[in-house]
C-alpha cells in the first residue's frame, strides 16, 4: 500500500511539474510586436515563450523607409506591447500613436537611453541639416543594450506580473552577458595598436565608437539609403586607410561591398563586415542568430581592424 501511495505521489508531482513548465496556449499569451531585430531579440531573451513575439520587418528586408500595411497597423493597435526605435525612421509610429487616439502600450528604445545627434564627419558625403536628427542606432553599444533590456524588462513585467520573477532572472543573466561583451570590446580597443576605423558605407556605429573612444571615417551618415558614393569621398577614405596604414576597411550587412572593395584594392587592405543588427537574413533568422552572436562576430572583426 505504501508503495502505491509513493508511486501515486510521484505521478502527481511529475504531472504538476509538466503543467507548470508547459507554456500557456498561444491565445492566452500577450502579443508583443517589435519593429526591428535588436528589440525582437532582447524581448526573446527576457520573456521567451511567455509572449507571442512578432518582428514587424521581414528578415532580410531593408528596414529604413518601412511603410506598414493596413493589416499591420491594425495588428499593432491590437497588440499588448509595441516596441519601436523612435526617431526619423519611425515617424509613421508617431502618426499611428496620435491619430488613432488609442492608448497603445508602446516603448521607444530612444526613450530608454541618452541619444546623440547624427553627425557629418570629415569626408562624409551628405548635407549638414539645419536641425540634426537624433542618431537612432542606440543598440550598437552594449552599454545602451543593457539600459534597453532593463527598460523592456520593466514593460514586460508590468504586462505579466505573475511571471516577473522569472523574467527578471532571465534579464539579469542576459545583462551579465552584455556586460562581458562590453568588457571584451573595451579590452580589444584598450590594448590595440590603432584607434581609427574606416567604413565604406553608411555609418550606424556612432554609439559603439563613442563608447569605446574609437575615431572613425565613413562614406555616409547612419540611416542614408543606398545613394551613390562620390569619387571624392572614396578617394578621401582611400587616403585615410593609406595614411593610417589600416589593415581593414569595413562594409555593412546586405551590402554588395563594392565601395569597400574599391578602397581595399587601392589601399591594399582587407574587407570585413560590421553587422549593425538592424535586421538579419532569412537564413540567420531561421537559425536563431542573436544580437550577442552578431556583436561577438563584430568584436573579432574589430580586433583585426585595430591591430
Ligand atoms: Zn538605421
Amino acid at each position: 500500500m505504501k508503495r502505491i501511495i509513493t508511486l501515486l505521489l510521484c505521478i502527481a508531482l511529475v504531472l504538476c511539474a509538466l503543467a507548470c513548465a508547459a507554456p500557456k496556449p498561444e491565445s492566452d499569451r500577450p502579443t508583443v510586436i517589435c519593429t526591428i531585430f535588436p528589440q525582437y531579440d532582447f524581448v526573446r531573451q527576457i520573456a521567451g515563450d511567455r509572449v507571442n513575439l512578432v518582428m514587424l520587418s521581414k528578415p532580410g528586408a531593408e528596414v529604413h523607409g518601412f511603410d506598414p500595411s493596413l493589416s499591420e497597423m491594425s495588428m499593432i493597435l491590437d497588440c499588448d506591447l509595441f516596441v519601436y526605435v523612435g526617431g526619423e525612421t519611425d515617424r509613421w509610429v508617431d502618426d499611428l500613436l496620435h491619430k488613432n487616439g488609442r492608448d497603445l502600450n508602446a516603448v521607444a528604445l530612444t526613450d530608454l537611453v541618452d541619444t546623440v545627434d547624427e553627425e557629418l564627419t570629415p569626408g562624409m558625403q551628405g548635407e549638414a541639416e539645419d536641425k540634426p536628427e537624433a542618431d537612432e542606432h542606440v543598440w550598437t553599444s552594449p552599454k545602451n543594450a543593457i539600459r534597453i533590456v532593463e527598460g523592456l524588462t520593466d514593460a514586460l513585467c508590468a504586462l505579466l506580473p505573475d511571471e516577473a520573477g522569472a523574467m527578471r532572472a532571465n534579464a539579469q543573466a542576459y545583462i551579465n552577458e552584455l556586460q562581458t561583451l562590453d568588457d571584451d570590446f573595451r579590452e580589444v580597443v584598450g590594448g590595440a595598436k590603432r584607434d581609427t576605423i574606416v567604413f565604406a558605407e553608411r555609418f550606424p556605429f556612432r554609439y559603439l565608437c563613442d563608447e569605446l573612444g574609437l575615431r572613425y571615417y565613413a562614406a555616409l551618415p547612419g540611416c542614408s539609403s543606398n545613394e551613390e558614393v562620390s569619387i571624392s569621398t572614396v578617394s578621401f577614405l582611400i587616403e585615410r586607410v593609406r595614411e593610417e596604414r589600416l589593415p581593414v576597411v569595413f562594409t555593412i550587412e546586405f551590402s554588395d561591398g563594392r565601395i569597400a572593395k574599391t578602397i581595399a584594392d587601392a589601399a591594399g587592405c582587407e574587407v570585413l563586415e560590421l553587422h549593425s543588427c538592424h535586421n538579419v537574413s532569412r537564413e540567420d533568422f531561421d537559425a536563431g542568430v542573436t544580437y550577442l552572436d552578431l556583436m561577438r562576430r563584430n568584436l573579432e572583426h574589430l580586433r583585426k581592424a585595430v591591430n
